[in-house]
């Protein structure tokens, strides 16, 4: 008689850099803390080189079993300007045949699903097993409160939700104002919206929903105009503070432009700075195409700010660093995490108004960074940001929440595998 196998689980990543990068992440944990085998499911998209050499290096070690799962062709199931949401929603229906075949393939019942925010209709495959089911959010508890709530919102609210006078009032998180609303409330008659809403509903059908507490670089997707570009590379060299700035080619607005082909294009970026921008800079700063190694980078002991477009993952590498944050929202939830930054944690300074609105202006930059590098602003948001590095360190160690959640999710999933 063999030895009983270990229990495996089941990961599902949505396309997408800023998923995949979690996902991986959570496949490490399981297997290091928890002594569990992972079975991570990522759709190939073909569209992105670096998403290729992120799986790449996380098959070394190997501490997880990595599956693509075949690309699903949708352009005949959206309408030509749907937004990333709607894809992202539409590619992870059509990815349910395969994945269950996957699933129903495997020599062994699987232990557990989890699936991230997108991924929540594939619960149903753990439901066709009878096992646990999870939801995976990579993002902060303000986030999932508004998520879990938004079907109630969707009942109670009359006209949309960026018309109403009052902020959104959320159940045991602050309200939502106005312009933080995330992208997929919007516009309520967007598929987006209908996308979105269901995934709240979903969510609260799975056993649990496990969240992560925790240069200038605009996250896997984020791509600025034109003009936005010109911009900040005068904000920068005016502020004389050095810089390494991950630079991708100019889209007609700010916004998730690259999301689908991150480090996909052209390297030779000269066109787009002011005239004479690259030599005047060379002792200052640094730009680089397209992609950067952002976590080696962020532990520099160098490293004094990080402008950033506010996606989750940038959030927790900078909060791990201890680095203050320029918080430059473009997509996504990414208005109320940098809302969540400056009003309640103050780790970040802001521009006034919001950029994927309205183009941030050089002086505003420059005094952004200015205010962080060189002010007694900057000393005290740098005095926060290092409290809070230190509560994480705490709770990702031994005894700390993240470290105990864990442990209990590993405890409960050991449980229930062996009946
Ligand atoms: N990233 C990176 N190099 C880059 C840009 C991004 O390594 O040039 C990584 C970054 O460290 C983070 C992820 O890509 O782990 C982006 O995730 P995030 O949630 O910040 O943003 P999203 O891509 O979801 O908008």
């Amino acid at each position: 008689v063999g030895a009983k196998p270990k229990p495996h689980i089941i990961l599902l990543s949505s396309p997408g850099l800023g998923h995949l990068i979690p996902i991986l992440e959570l496949g490490k944990s399981l297997v290091r803390l928890c002594n569990f085998d992972v079975v991570i499911y990522v759709v190939e998209t073909h569209t992105s080189p670096v998403e290729t050499q992120v799986l790449q290096s996380a098959m070394s070690p190997k501490l997880c079993e990595i599956i693509q799962l075949p690309p699903v062709n949708i352009s005949g199931l959206i309408d030509p300007g749907a937004t990333v949401v709607t894809q992202l929603a539409v590619m992870m229906r059509e990815i349910r045949p395969a994945f269950r075949s996957a699933v129903f393939a495997l020599k062994f019942r699987p232990a557990a699903i989890i699936v991230d925010i997108f991924g929540t209709e594939s619960l149903q495959v753990a439901k066709e097993l009878g096992i646990p089911k999870y939801v995976y959010m990579a993002s902060n508890a303000w986030f999932l409160a508004l998520t879990l709530h938004v079907p109630t919102l969707d009942k109670e609210v009359e006209g949309e939700f960026v018309h109403q006078k009052e902020p959104l009032k959320i159940p045991g998180c602050r309200s939502v104002r106005q312009e933080d609303v995330v992208d997929p409330m919007l516009d309520r008659t967007n598929q987006q919206y209908f996308e979105y809403v269901r995934m709240g509903v979903e969510i609260v059908k799975a056993d649990a929903t496990q969240r992560v507490g925790g240069y200038v670089s605009f996250g896997s997707g984020g791509t600025l105009s034109a003009e936005q570009m010109m911009e900040l590379a005068w904000g920068l060299e005016l502020s004389q503070q050095r810089f390494i700035w991950v630079v991708r080619p100019p889209t007609t607005k700010t916004g998730d432009g690259a999301f689908f082909t991150q480090g996909d294009g052209e390297d030779d970026m000269s066109g787009y700075f002011p005239d004479g921008f690259l030599s005047r800079i060379q002792k200052l700063g640094q730009v680089v195409p397209q992609w950067s190694p952002q976590v080696q980078i962020m532990s520099r002991p160098s490293v004094g700010a990080f402008l950033s477009h506010c996606g989750w993952n940038s959030i927790l590498e900078s909060i791990t660093e201890g680095v203050p944050i320029i918080a430059w929202p473009l997509y996504a939830e990414q208005r109320l995490n940098a809302t969540l930054l400056t009003e309640e944690l103050g780790i970040a300074v802001r521009p006034k108004n919001i950029p994927a609105k309205e183009v941030v202006k050089r002086g505003e930059i420059e005094r952004m960074i200015r205010r962080i590098m060189v002010d007694e602003e900057g000393r005290e948001i740098r005095t926060r940001v290092r409290e809070l590095k230190e509560s994480a360190e705490k709770a990702v160690s031994e005894g700390g929440s993240s470290y105990n959640y864990m442990s209990v999710l590993g405890k409960e999933l050991e449980k229930s595998w062996n009946g």
